[in-house]
């Protein structure tokens, strides 16, 4: 399927969907129920089902009504915004050509002391793509790499599209330490940049990392390259990776799998910065 951004692709909506479940913050609204609606916009590429007239290449509006209904009607959450979030995830992971939603829950006779017409909580949420390094020089380096693959492989929130060869690579900052595999993934993920990264510092741990030297030997090493369009730099994170246009054990294989994604800050593709890599930095 196209990636297409969010805000630009094709839509499926659905408005006004009522349902009787019982969300809200007291005792009474989770015993009695009450009307709920939800109105909901699924970016998605229709254009292959469009052209051919055919349901399998697009996503059944039906079996999306009836799985938010069933969703909504089996769980039960005190707020509304979780109603949503919920749902959206769920949404996002259930119908596999949907990219991104808009999910809004209305709550027309939440208990409000005043005249009002209605209340509700509308989100965005979505498929991002994030491309990330992988290294290792210590123990079984090619089980540490495949455990992590695996281990992103298992997790609902994370989808992994690419994954490019293991390199064998001399080490990088001085530390004098054995040989590294190196290698890089592309992959759709839930999670929100931080999210992705305790998840990553997760499967590391799962590989015992230790952090006792600044790129000493390590079992497992997971950077986050590339997020969607994201440019962050906070304690813990920045966004594109900050020395990445500076490591060939980096580019080279990001530039296996994707060659022609660019750099957010930059805008070089990652063939590009291997070149201008390669003419600075002296031949062995
Ligand atoms: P380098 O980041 O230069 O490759 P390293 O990977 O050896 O060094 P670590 O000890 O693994 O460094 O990580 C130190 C901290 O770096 C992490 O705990 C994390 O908070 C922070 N960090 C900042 N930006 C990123 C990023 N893009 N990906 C992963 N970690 C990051
Ligand atoms: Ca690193
Ligand atoms: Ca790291």
């Amino acid at each position: 399927m196209k990636r297409g951004k969010a805000g630009k692709m094709d839509q499926i909506i659905i408005e006004e969907l009522k349902i009787f479940a019982h969300h809200g913050v007291y005792r009474e609204e989770n015993e009695k129920g009450q009307d709920f609606y939800v109105n909901a916009i699924l970016e998605t590429d229709t254009r292959s089902a469009g052209i051919l007239d055919d349901l399998s290449l697009s996503t059944n509006y039906g079996e999306v009504c009836v799985f938010i209904d069933s969703f909504l009607r089996e769980h039960t959450y005190k707020l509304i915004e979780t109603a949503a979030e919920r749902t959206a995830e769920a949404l996002l992971m259930r119908f596999p050509f949907v990219r991104c939603v808009t999910l809004e829950v209305r709550k027309p006779e939440a208990p409000i002391p005043l005249p009002f017409a209605s209340v509700s909580v509308k989100i965005v949420r979505g498929w991002r793509r994030a491309y990330l390094s992988c290294g290792s020089n210590m123990g079984d380096r090619k089980a540490h790499l495949d455990g992590a693959v695996e281990a992103l492989r298992a997790d609902a929130k994370c989808r992994v599209l690419r994954v490019s060869d293991w390199i064998e690579t001399a080490p990088y900052g001085g530390v004098a330490q054995d040989d590294f595999l190196n290698g890089a993934l592309m992959l759709d993920t839930l999670y929100t940049p931080q999210e992705l990264l305790v998840k990553l510092h997760e499967i590391e741990n799962t590989h015992k990392r230790e952090r006792k030297l600044h790129w000493g030997p390590r079992t497992l090493d997971l950077d986050i390259l590339l997020y969607e369009d994201c440019v962050l730099c906070t304690e813990e994170l920045t966004i594109p990776h900050a020395d990445m246009h500076n490591r060939e054990f980096v580019l080279r294989p990001l530039a296996q799998i994707a060659p022609y994604e660019r750099h957010t800050l930059t805008g070089k593709s990652v063939l590009q910065m291997c070149e201008e890599l390669a003419a600075v930095t002296p031949s062995p």
